[in-house]
């Protein structure tokens, strides 16, 4: 279908084939070569830190992060119901038990109230979420953590360039993991990135990555590591992209101000408002549709999907999903479960244009009221 319109595409605006080109020349292809440095530099001095550490994908770069901050069995982790099943895997990967907490409505990020209830003696951690670009509460959920002693984790696959107070998110917590899959605001094709606060924990990772190897001494592994490295082309590929980040979020937010323009004041179709402590990225432009269920939104989807629109629902809550559901004991998170059966994600890429933003709303519009039945009879 030549008009179909695709939720995400990547956009490539600078050097992303010339670069390919020369690793492909030099034949550096594999995990050594210039651009590495390069790329994990670059990333640093974007979010203003002293160094960063690239590894194959977001999920590595969670797994990683957990490594790092010695979390293992007999440990718990708080961790968003409502994200993408990378975050929970992570913590099973490391032999941890993933506990769920229930979502905030207005900002579709983990509760701070619920947070504080599923604190026990066995929490060793909190594995922060900032879901669609969006920052979740970060200061308060640092504020809680050094109060009872716990480490924070960032998952900010979602969010690059997002700031909370003033910061960039990927700042604030103990360790903070990102991702450059093809969907994410800056992509390698697959590809990830950790950035940690103490040097010690850095090492760990970074030793981890690399099979375990002894920094000093070739072919001696002190420890059970990995092989989680990226490869220079991935990188080659980031660097192009992080030279054009800042065009990259601009048209974004472009993105952003047309459909809001465009779907401002419909009944049925609840936008995100923003605080004044916020400043999100647009990832994928996301609405709810507050008087469907989700038998409804696979409706309002198969509508679109009838005029060349492609749209993707929320994640199903991660507490919900076969390897997760609790045994006895149900799990009820209200509001993740309740967000989760209402949010649908519109295309958002580079590349897109006001058209067709114009297009994508009126006919959300139209399936919405056709799904109300008000336009019964007339069509
Ligand atoms: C994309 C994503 C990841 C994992 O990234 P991959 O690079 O696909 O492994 C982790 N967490 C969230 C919230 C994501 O959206």
């Amino acid at each position: 279908m030549s008009t179909w319109i695709p939720v995400s595409q990547p956009a490539f605006l600078g050097n992303e084939r010339a670069y390919v080109d020369r690793c492909m020349e030099t034949q550096w292809i594999s995990s050594i070569g210039e651009f590495i440095p390069k790329f994990e530099a670059q990333f640093a001095s974007i979010l203003g830190v002293e160094s960063a550490i690239s590894c194959c994908n977001g999920t590595v770069a969670l797994h990683l992060s957990l490594l790092g901050l010695g979390i293992g069995p007999g440990d718990e982790v708080l961790v968003p119901s409502l994200t993408y099943v990378a975050s929970v895997n992570a913590i099973t990967y490391v032999g941890a038990q993933p506990v769920f907490v229930d979502s905030d409505r207005e900002t579709w990020n983990l509760s701070v109230d619920d947070l504080r209830r599923k604190v026990t003696p066995r929490t060793k951690a909190i594995l922060v979420v900032h879901l669609y670009g969006r920052p979740a509460a970060i200061t308060e959920i640092c504020e809680l953590a050094r109060e009872i002693g716990l480490s924070v984790i960032e998952d900010v696959a979602e969010a690059l360039g997002a700031k909370y107070d003033g910061r960039m998110l990927g700042t604030f917590g103990d360790v903070a993991a990102f991702s450059f899959f093809g969907n994410k605001i800056v992509t390698t094709g697959e590809g990830g990135m950790v950035v940690a606060r103490d040097p010690t924990v850095a090492r760990r990772i970074l030793q981890l990555k690399g099979q375990g190897q002894d920094f000093e001494r070739r072919y001696w592994f002190p420890v059970v590591g990995y092989n989680y490295r990226m490869t220079n082309i991935a990188a080659a590929i980031g660097l192009a992209q992080l030279e054009c980040f800042d065009e990259h979020l601009r048209r974004r937010s472009e993105i952003d101000a047309w459909y809001r323009e465009e779907l401002a004041s419909m009944p049925d179709i609840k936008l995100q408002e923003f605080g004044e402590r916020e400043q999100p990225v647009c990832w994928l432009f996301s609405v709810i549709l507050e008087r469907v269920d989700a038998a409804g939104r696979v409706e309002v989807m198969r509508l679109l999907a009838t005029e060349g629109i492609d749209s993707r629902p929320f994640f199903y809550p991660c507490h919900t999903l076969p390897p997760y559901r609790a045994g006895e004991s149900v799990v009820e998170l209200p509001n993740a479960e309740w967000l989760s059966a209402r949010g649908l994600s519109l295309p958002t890429w580079i590349g897109i244009d006001r058209g067709r933003v114009e297009v994508i709303a009126r006919n959300l519009q139209r399936c919405c009221l056709q799904l109300r039945g008000v336009l019964e009879g007339m069509s």
